[in-house]
């Protein structure tokens, strides 16, 4: 049976967080002697001599208005790379616990666990790129607390399958992580409307991708509110600065224009993968749900470096395990398509 209060490390548990005047001060209130700010101001136009929001609640409703989840279920974090650092301070004890990760996929959930000190089982997804669950199920023991999901997956670009999922959801005591920064893009749901189903489920996406926001680092978890709250405890008290709440608010209110650009995304990947596979040294190229392809070439090192030669950056990723001769391509700008185009077809 999942429970939060068996998952939990003891020392967060326990913890009584950080915790600043002004958040317990809950009346109105205009002379701000308690932070050691800078009082006479900044020396740009904005607030900026303030701390931030430490729960960014003006970028947190917002979501709740797009998502159609409560607040209480949001946790923004300085990216979601935050997000999955601080899952694992929170529930994976360093040096005994483990998590298990579905390789090939993002490369953070392995760095971030090193750094944690646990170990990350490695249950390799199918040849189908699909989740092994009879794998899993013998990886899994009493230490194992998290499990990462990556649908739409980096780098194989498909959507797990949704019952495979909904299976561990259903059996796994401990709580499973779906990163969805690719969602926007895909033809699969979100699994973020199946939080009230299962309490051991964490949702992560991200404004880096289709909202075209990497460099604010923006990231999101969504959760049971026992799980926010953990989180919450464990973050840094500031974690998402001012600037970047102020300009995450703005983009929010612009969905149009992100949707414009998901459809051309869509439409420029689907021109892209029709010219690829005329060329001799492509042999294959995987669905994508995602803003990028994998490439099956039979000569990944060669293409990346004649790229690299002509000024186009892409991603070798023919060492990682099931991906032999793979390079991952993220969809550009008409224009840049283009000029990728025109180059591969010089490449002898
Ligand atoms: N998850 C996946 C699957 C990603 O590919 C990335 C970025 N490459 C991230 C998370 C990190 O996103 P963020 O910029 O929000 O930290």
């Amino acid at each position: 049976m999942y429970d939060i209060n068996n998952l939990l490390r003891k020392n967060i548990k326990n913890l009584t967080p950080y915790s600043s005047a002004r958040d317990e001060y809950t009346g109105e209130a205009s002379v701000f002697l308690d932070a050691n700010e800078n009082a006479f101001g900044s020396p740009l136009d904005t607030a900026y001599n303030r701390y931030p929001d430490p729960m960014q609640y003006k970028v947190k409703i917002r979501l709740s208005e797009i998502k159609g989840v409560p607040a209480r279920n949001i946790f923004v974090g300085n990216g979601s790379d935050e997000a999955i650092d601080i899952l694992f301070r929170s529930f994976c004890n360093p040096g005994v616990d483990n998590v298990i990760i579905c390789p090939p996929t993002y490369g953070m959930y392995q760095v971030s666990a090193n750094i944690n000190d646990l170990e990350a089982r490695k249950v390799l997804l199918t040849e189908e790129y699909q989740l092994n669950l009879e794998g899993i199920a013998e990886a899994i023991d009493e230490r194992t607390k998290l499990i990462f999901i990556c649908s739409p997956n980096n780098p194989t670009g498909n959507s797990l399958n949704r019952d495979d999922i909904e299976t561990l959801l259903a059996n796994f005591n401990g709580i499973i992580v779906i990163d969805e920064a690719y969602i926007n893009f895909s033809r699969q749901k979100t699994f973020i409307q199946e939080l009230t189903e299962y309490a051991n489920l964490v949702v992560m996406q991200t404004l880096s991708k289709a909202w075209g926001l990497a460099g604010l680092r923006v990231g999101m978890a969504f959760a049971s509110e026992e799980i926010i709250e953990v989180m919450n405890k464990v973050k840094p008290p500031y974690n998402v600065n001012e600037a970047s709440q102020q300009l995450a608010l703005e983009a929010l209110n612009n969905v149009q224009q992100v949707n414009g650009w998901i459809k051309e995304t869509l439409d420029e990947r689907d021109k892209l993968v029709l010219t690829l596979k005329e060329l001799p040294f492509v042999t294959d190229i995987y669905p994508s749900d995602a803003n990028f392809i994998l490439v099956k070439t039979t000569d990944a090192k060669g293409i990346y470096n004649f790229l690299v030669q002509h000024g186009i950056i892409i991603r070798d990723r023919s060492k990682v395990e099931l991906c032999e001769g793979c390079l991952r391509i993220t969809i550009g700008t008409p224009q840049e398509n283009k000029i990728l185009l025109s180059t591969l077809q010089q490449y002898k």
